[in-house]
């Protein structure tokens, strides 16, 4: 009988699907993929990240969908690394395991208030948006006239966006049912986007930032009035910045140049150089101080912000920190702090605390193993390496199919357990019944947004 190489993949994000279309292409590999997730919903960050106003994005899922009708392939959905299944549970039923489960967390800013209420995370709106179901229940008060986005990048652009968005515009969308009525009954005027340091330097790309030129009922301002540069940066821009640096930057110009006296119903502020220093306000948001900074040239030749004397303070309801998603650490497994990732090498998992010793069964891929950075298809190239280097270690340590395999099949543990898993194909039957829900109304998909319900849902249909 053919021996297959079992492979467990945790997480059901671009990574772990990158990791199973790739365990698939190897032709002189016979190999089968269990991927566990703890929604019941597959797909990670492309169903709970990606905004919901773009949707081409999202049609990436086709590509999973295909890698998912492999008949080597089961998905476990509704199955919680760390609460159903253990590491040691894994490591006695597959050859290895890669953990693909990204960066759930969120970096804090470290400035007193932050804890204040109104003061919010952008990882957790986002994920409320998008009907993540552990999101659903949160409530953002929207009664409030200005919104201070802090951050930069993509994610934050993303927050703006949404909050500045018309119900017209979002109704098109899959954003989740309870956010389209919230955010249609929303009073802001002004949303700001803070960056610590300037045009040049911003994360955020061209396709991002040229939406805030078409949006119906918001106007887009950069503070301060036509673009300048600091001198350093103008060389920057002159000599070494990026086709996106160079394009962000024109898009940037165009919104300096445009004009605001449009009385448009909301206006969207770029605010570059400068830093928030403290959220205050009694028992929730009130006001926001922030300082300006100048750019200072580092020994690497950084431009880094540093702190002048100029003070800006601004009332405030809504705060969102957007610097950047973070890692959690995983039971019985290696963690950096600092990184937010699993100590790795080329995606090989190593114990820090153990001489960097590579575990020779257990892997890593996307956020959790590189840290948040790039784009979805980032993802194929970082899963790619990690099956590699897999794959090479299982030939240069001699291992065979099963030789490590003690216990039966994980379904048998799952029952046994009393885990109400679920399979792709029951998964179908909530996609279906979500699009059909969505047609009716001429948007991509109604979301379920419980996990219960969905549940019912798929149960009510198989
Ligand atoms: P990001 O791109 O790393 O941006 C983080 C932003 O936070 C930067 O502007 C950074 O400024 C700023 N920041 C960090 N620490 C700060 C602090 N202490 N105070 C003030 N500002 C601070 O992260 P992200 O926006 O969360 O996105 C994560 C990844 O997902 C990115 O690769 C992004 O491109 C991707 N993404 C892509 C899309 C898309 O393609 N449409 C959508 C969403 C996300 P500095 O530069 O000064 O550090």
């Amino acid at each position: 009988m053919e021996k297959y190489w079992n492979i467990a993949i945790i997480g059901s994000g671009p990574a772990g699907f990158y990791a199973a279309g790739e365990l698939f292409r190897q032709e002189s590999w016979s190999i089968k993929v269990d991927m566990f997730e703890c929604l019941p919903t597959p797909f990670g960050l492309v169903r709970g990240g990606v905004a919901p106003d773009h949707q081409k994005i999202k049609s990436v899922t086709k590509i999973y969908t295909r890698i998912a009708e492999n008949e080597n392939f089961r998905f476990f959905g509704n199955v919680e690394f760390g609460r159903d299944i253990q590491q040691s549970d894994l490591m006695e039923r597959y050859d290895a395991v890669i953990y693909a489960v990204g960066s759930p967390a969120d970096r804090a800013l470290g400035i007193p208030g932050e804890e204040l209420s109104g003061s919010h995370s952008a990882t957790e709106f986002v994920a409320w948006y998008n009907g993540h179901p552990d999101f659903a229940e949160l409530k953002f008060d929207l009664s409030a006239k200005q919104a201070f986005v802090i951050g930069m990048g993509n994610v934050a652009l993303d927050v703006a966006r949404i909050l500045a968005k018309t119900p017209d515009e979002l109704a098109e969308t899959d954003i989740a049912d309870y956010a389209l009525k919230a955010l249609a009954e929303s009073q802001l005027e002004n949303i700001w986007l803070v960056g610590r340091r300037g045009p040049l330097q911003a994360a955020f790309t061209p396709s991002e930032a040229r939406e805030f030129l078409e949006l119906q009922e918001s106007d887009v301002v950069l503070e301060g009035g036509l673009l300048e540069l600091d001198p350093e940066s103008q060389h920057l821009l002159e000599t070494e910045a990026s086709k996106d640096t160079k394009k962000n930057i024109e898009i940037l110009k165009q919104i300096s140049e445009r004009d605001t006296s449009t009385n448009k119903k909301k206006h969207v502020h770029f605010l570059f150089l400068a830093s928030p220093v403290e959220i205050s306000g009694k028992g929730r948001v009130e006001k926001i101080s922030l300082i300006r900074n100048q750019l200072v040239k580092q020994a690497d030749g950084s431009l880094r912000p540093q702190a002048t004397e100029n003070k800006i303070v601004e009332e405030a309801g809504l705060i969102f920190r957007s610097i950047g998603y973070l890692g959690k650490p995983l039971p019985d497994l290696p963690f950096d702090k600092k990184s937010g990732t699993i100590p790795n090498e080329c995606g090989q998992v190593k114990d820090p605390e153990n001489g960097n010793t590579l575990r020779m069964r257990e892997y890593v891929a996307g956020w959790i193993k590189r840290g948040p950075s790039g784009v979805i298809g980032t993802n194929k190239q970082d899963a790619v390496e990690t099956v590699h280097r897999m794959l090479e270690t299982f030939m240069v340590e001699k291992m065979e199919a099963g030789q490590d395999v003690k216990s039966q099949d994980i379904t048998a543990l799952l029952e046994k357990r009393k885990v109400d898993f679920i399979s792709f194909s029951d998964w179908k039957l909530l996609d279906t019944h979500e699009i059909e829900a969505g047609q009716a109304e001429g948007r991509p998909r109604r979301k379920v947004t419980s996990v219960t319900e969905m549940l019912a849902v798929i149960r009510n249909k198989s």
